[in-house]
């Protein structure tokens, strides 16, 4: 019981101490200022404020397998950028137009629209590339600061429009009406487009890509609009592809040849899982029509007999593609992941474990053992895996969901309602998230210590409340 307390305690001191961090993030400072218009350190807080609010109004796309990967990918690419802070949070969005954008903070958001509509990594690289560019260049703090109507717009509308602006196409949904009419005006001007292209075009070829995919991808985006007809995707609004984007990208691309890496099996492999989960069990048959004869096609094919509950030919076609490529993390967390869902707990946790043993930590296998865990309802198991992986992830609203239903079925019910208030708070959900924390410091009645510490945080919340209730 006292182990449990101090460790309860130690978890509440960290998480308070991201909490505290969140705070003091949104306190104004003074200095590196761009010109008196905006502080890094707002236009960071604007972007996490920004981010909590998409979290709540957005499906986002959660998967273990496409988010490691993803993340992984992001930072090789900003690694080779000019933005100042390397720390990213990678948000993939449950939809299926093309879309990308990136908020300050070091906030990527991705639709699953940009794998489906990407052929190659490269291709897919050079959005990326793109979109930190225009993080480095400071563009939303600049435009900003040209902005000529922000005289009667306080600067977290101004910002909030354009983020909105950027990220998604219903700006109502996120940020309540507040400057809508802005976010209609405010996108990037076509100079500061034309910069993030020229600039993610040197950070394309330092992260060692075939630069020539960038046209590539321009040309790509000139047939979705020629298909789209009136509902044009998001980002082609944003980004419209003039003739002299396509130019100006393959004159560069022939003036400094770089040829570089174009693909890579796991870009495929991780396009083809995009593709599966945005299948519903309507679609499954006309996907089944036109599914190839590639390594990739078998995967997705091993995906979707998964769908059909034929776990053993999941499994067989999932082996066969390990035999031939014995060292794929993808294709081996996809086969634990087939045991965990046939209910095969004993074979999913020997498997995961031995793969375990060798990537110790890895995020997508730990989750798929937790998995299996709260399938045998050891709670307290899975438990301590999730909240192991919660250490490196701690704003993972996905995970800390997750956390807090096996807490509830394990009866720690004082983790529940903090886990559960860390989940409501990172989803924008500042009221509900209060009700939680008031409910764990009433559980916490008689520990002075934890209630304490709770009445610190719920301190810090009451700050979030009101000035959304004031917004509203
Ligand atoms: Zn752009």
């Amino acid at each position: 019981m006292i182990k449990k307390t101090i460790c309860t305690l130690l978890l509440i001191l960290i998480s308070i101490n991201s909490y505290a961090q969140e705070s003091a993030i949104e306190l104004p400072l003074i200095g590196d200022r761009l010109s008196g218009a905006v502080s890094e350190t707002e236009e960071e807080a604007l972007g996490r404020q920004f981010l909590r609010d998409l979290k709540r109004e957005s499906a986002i796309l959660y998967d273990p397998i496409v988010q490691e990967w993803t993340e992984l990918f992001i930072y090789k690419i900003g690694e080779k950028s000019k933005v100042n802070k390397k720390a990213f949070e990678l948000l993939i969005i449950e939809d299926n137009n093309l879309n990308a954008f990136a908020a300050p903070g070091g906030i990527i958001g991705v639709n699953a629209g940009l794998f489906k509509y990407s052929d190659n990594e490269a291709q897919f690289a050079s959005v990326i590339a793109h979109e930190l560019a225009h993080l480095s260049q400071r563009h939303f703090a600049r435009q900003i600061l040209e902005g000529s109507d922000r005289s009667n717009q306080s600067l977290a509308t101004v910002l909030a429009s354009i983020l909105v602006a950027v990220a998604t196409n219903s700006p109502a949904a996120v940020i309540g009406g507040q400057g809508i009419l802005a976010a209609q005006q405010l996108r990037f001007s076509r100079l500061y487009e034309t910069e993030a292209d020229r600039e993610g075009y040197v950070t394309l070829q330092k992260a060692g890509y075939d630069t020539i995919q960038m046209s590539e991808m321009f040309k790509n985006m000139q047939e979705v609009r020629r298909l789209s007809g009136d509902n044009v995707p998001e980002f082609l609004l944003t980004h419209p592809i003039t003739t002299r984007r396509i130019t100006e990208s393959r004159e560069r691309a022939r003036e400094y040849p770089s040829p570089g890496t174009i693909d890579s099996f796991n870009f495929q492999l991780i396009k083809k899982r995009v593709e599966y989960l945005m299948t519903d069990n309507l679609s499954i048959r006309s996907i089944e029509k036109d599914i190839g004869e590639n390594d990739e096609d078998i995967y997705l094919r091993a995906l979707i007999e998964k769908k059909k509950l034929n776990f053993t030919r999941s499994i067989e076609l999932l082996k066969s593609l390990e035999k031939k490529h014995p060292d794929n993390l993808i294709i081996k967390t996809s086969i634990a992941e087939v045991y965990t869902e046939s209910g095969n707990i004993r074979k999913s946790k020997d498997y995961t474990n031995k793969l375990l043993a060798v990537s110790l930590g890895n995020y997508p296998l730990s989750y798929n053992l937790a998995n299996a865990h709260i399938l045998e309802e050891d709670y307290i198991a899975a438990e301590q895996l999730l909240e192991d992986i919660k250490f490196y992830r701690p704003v993972d609203i996905n995970l800390l969901k997750d956390l807090s239903q096996v807490q509830k079925n394990s009866n720690n019910m004082l983790g529940y309602h903090l886990t559960n208030s860390e989940f409501l708070f990172y989803s924008g959900r500042y009221e509900e998230a209060l009700r939680d924390l008031q409910e764990a410091r009433r559980i916490a009645r008689n520990n002075f210590k934890i209630r304490e510490i709770i009445t610190e945080r719920i301190l810090i919340l009451q700050s979030y409340v009101q000035p959304s209730r004031r917004r509203s």
